[in-house]
């Protein structure tokens, strides 16, 4: 087994666990469950806006492998919408199998 492959299998024990704490700390502090059931993250730039609801999240990864650049599995914020063209990053959201992703396109100001 090459050091990569180490490094992969490494790097996912390790967001499993992250994510698993998390979890935990959520079913234990119902108020924590509450907060973040209302306020999805929300990651803007000129065209869309992106939420995410972690509660909704399955965790399947897809959205971190199909559009790494974007969607950063170990950086904050782990959202990037300048990492890649807004076609893109739209056609990743809809493939999201939770809907734990969402996104609109901003409002343009008219003058
Ligand atoms: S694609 Fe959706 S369900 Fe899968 S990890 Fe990303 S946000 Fe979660």
């Amino acid at each position: 087994m090459c050091i990569s492959t180490i490094n992969k299998y490494i790097s996912s024990i390790l967001l499993l666990l992250k994510r698993y704490r998390a979890y935990i700390s959520l079913r234990l502090n119902p108020k924590i469950d509450l907060l973040m059931k209302t306020t999805p993250h929300v990651f803007s730039n000129n065209d869309i806006t992106v939420t995410y609801n972690p509660c909704q999240c399955i965790n399947a990864e897809r959205c971190a492998k199909e559009l790494s650049n974007v969607f950063r599995q170990s950086v904050i914020p782990w959202i990037d919408l300048d990492g890649e063209s807004t076609d893109k990053i739209i056609q990743q959201v809809k493939k999201c199998p939770s809907g734990a992703l969402k996104f609109h396109i901003n409002q343009k100001e008219v003058a």
